[in-house]
């Protein structure tokens, strides 16, 4: 689903007006500061020129028919997204796999994907990979588990020895299996499946009616809903405040972090880790909140990112 609009929403409804978190967004900026920021990453589809590694070839086409066998050499043509294109859907049309769209064209979320993109499609699965100082091909291709005469190959390397920082054509490797779970916007489960009440972004405050930022998105759900974590981690913080409620800072790796605020209660505590699905706590009413509610809040590095773009 490339859409964020429409991927975003499938399958939820919006009901306004009940479980809306207030208080929160002033919670963070004092306590969390350092966790709130701008928004959601977006996608920086490019063509790049890639130091003339790779043979372009003239035209745009989305034909299918236009790949060339892999013993034809690497080369790329050039596909131009159109409306209802997802990026598994280009992949498997060219018979590539989705790595390979992803690192070709520098993709970081391939959710926020747009109609009119450029896509370079190379001839060959695999992932350009810049080498670093003092490393062989051999290593390289050792760690990603492929040929080391298909990568010398691919590349018409005259030696085994590469220049610090050149981009190597890794063919048929993978990107690590949690990068491509990053950038298809796969990284955490819904922690209790409700009504989104409030999406992320700006709006307007229901009892002040002043413009507000709402760092996360509120999902309505009973009292006494179990809130399940999304993604491995641990507890980095638990407590009381006057407008999440009762709260929980979940750390997760690669510098992820999430919130579950108006909670009923806490089953966890501070230090303890956490699975995908171990329970946090029941969902509540509690802080500054008009109705039942879990507040869910994402951050990557300390900013605030939209959570229905990492949810699947
Ligand atoms: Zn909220």
């Amino acid at each position: 689903m490339i859409d964020k609009e429409r991927s975003g929403r499938d399958g939820l409804l919006v009901r306004a007006g009940s479980g809306r978190c207030l208080g929160a967004t002033a919670f963070v900026l004092a306590t969390l500061a350092c966790l709130v920021g701008s928004a959601a990453q977006v996608a920086r589809p490019s063509v790049p020129a890639r130091g003339g590694m790779l043979e372009d070839l003239p035209g745009l086409s989305a034909d299918p028919s236009e790949s060339q066998a892999a013993d034809r050499g690497l080369y790329y043509s050039v596909y131009r997204v159109v409306r209802g294109d997802t990026l598994s859907d280009i992949a498997d049309r060219y018979d590539l796999t989705l790595d390979t769209i992803v690192s070709f064209n520098d993709i970081q979320n391939a959710r926020s994907l747009r109609p009119g993109t450029l896509l370079k499609v190379p001839s060959i699965s695999g992932i350009l990979y810049a080498a670093k100082e003092g490393e062989e091909v051999g290593a390289i291709a050792a760690k990603q588990e492929i040929s080391a005469d298909r990568v010398i190959e691919a590349n018409g390397l005259m030696s085994e020895r590469i220049e610090s920082g050149r981009t190597l054509f890794l063919p048929d490797a993978r990107l690590a299996s949690f990068k491509l779970r990053e950038i298809s916007g796969d990284l955490f489960r819904w922690p209790a499946r409700g009504w989104i009440t409030t999406w992320y972004g700006w709006d307007k405050d229901p009892f002040t009616g002043a413009r507000r930022f709402h760092n996360g998105l509120d999902i309505g759900v009973d009292t006494w809903t179990p809130v399940l974590a999304p993604m491995d981690g641990y507890v980095s913080d638990t407590g009381y405040a006057s407008g999440l409620g009762n709260y929980i800072l979940l750390t997760h790796h690669a510098g992820w972090s999430s919130i579950y605020g108006h909670l009923q209660t806490i089953s966890v505590k501070r230090g303890q880790r956490v699975s995908t699905g171990t329970r946090l706590g029941y969902s509540g009413n509690t802080g500054y909140s008009t109705g039942p509610h879990l507040h869910f809040s994402v951050f990557k590095n300390g900013r605030s990112v939209n959570p229905a773009n990492v949810l699947h």
